[in-house]
């Protein structure tokens, strides 16, 4: 498992994603080992899991260009590598994102993806209904963040806002093969861990349930905050 520049882009305690991607494999005694990035050293191509978090407009154009530079993310997804981008770093997956001033700075082009700045920072609490094909239950999360992501053809969108701005059109995140990018912090995967456990499906295929009394208590009780009973 590869954590993808600390350094310049782990906001929202995304690092967490690792920690709980790193528990739900100890639990069913999958053997893990996990590496950070920081953003002056290459990234290895021969990873499973890729997770890149959230960050400030500086951090972020200066990461979307060590990445293009790099190439080893390309590499290792070309390769069949799994990517959870958040926030920050699923703009960067796109052909473009909104700088400082709302300039369009390049991304890496992992996704069928291109970011802008809208009006105004889509801040707090998301709850979203995920593509049934992926069979998730609903994503919660919290979200900041001035970009406003379009999806092209070669994306679907990851699901459809109940609560919050997501993508800014209805729909929150995207997905193509083992790549899936997410406006949600929380961090994503403890708020959500059967997207951790997509991810990590994807990689040993099918995986014994484990109990997720705790992750359920938290979950509940970030979507009945939004969501009325
Ligand atoms: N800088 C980006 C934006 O504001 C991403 C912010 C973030 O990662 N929280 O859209």
């Amino acid at each position: 498992m590869v954590w993808v520049y600390p350094d310049l882009l782990s906001t929202y305690g995304d690092q967490g994603n690792v920690l709980v991607l790193e528990q739900r494999a100890r639990a069913r005694g999958i053997p893990v080992e996990i590496v950070h990035v920081r953003s002056a050293d290459p990234v290895p191509e021969g990873g499973d899991i890729y997770l890149i978090g959230g960050g400030e407009d500086r951090p972020q154009i200066l990461a979307a260009d060590r990445l293009r530079r790099d190439g080893g993310l390309h590499r290792a997804v070309g390769q069949g590598a799994a990517l959870l981008a958040v926030c920050a770093g699923y703009q960067i997956m796109g052909s473009a994102f909104g700088g400082e001033e709302g300039q369009p700075v390049a991304g890496i082009e992992l996704l069928d993806i291109s970011s802008t700045r809208g009006q105004r920072r889509a801040v707090g609490e998301l709850a979203a209904n995920v593509d049934p094909a992926l069979e998730l239950p609903t994503l919660t999360g919290f979200e900041n963040h001035m970009g406003v992501t379009h999806l092209g053809p070669g994306v679907r969108p990851l699901s459809q806002t109940v609560v919050g701005t997501g993508n800014g059109d209805g729909t929150e995140g995207c997905y193509a093969g083992k790549v899936v990018g997410t406006y949600l912090h929380g961090p994503a995967l403890a708020r959500n861990p059967a997207l951790a456990d997509l991810l990590m499906s994807w990689i040993v295929g099918p995986l014994a349930p484990i109990d997720d009394g705790w992750y359920n208590r938290l979950r509940q009780e970030r979507l009945n905050t939004v969501i009325p009973t």
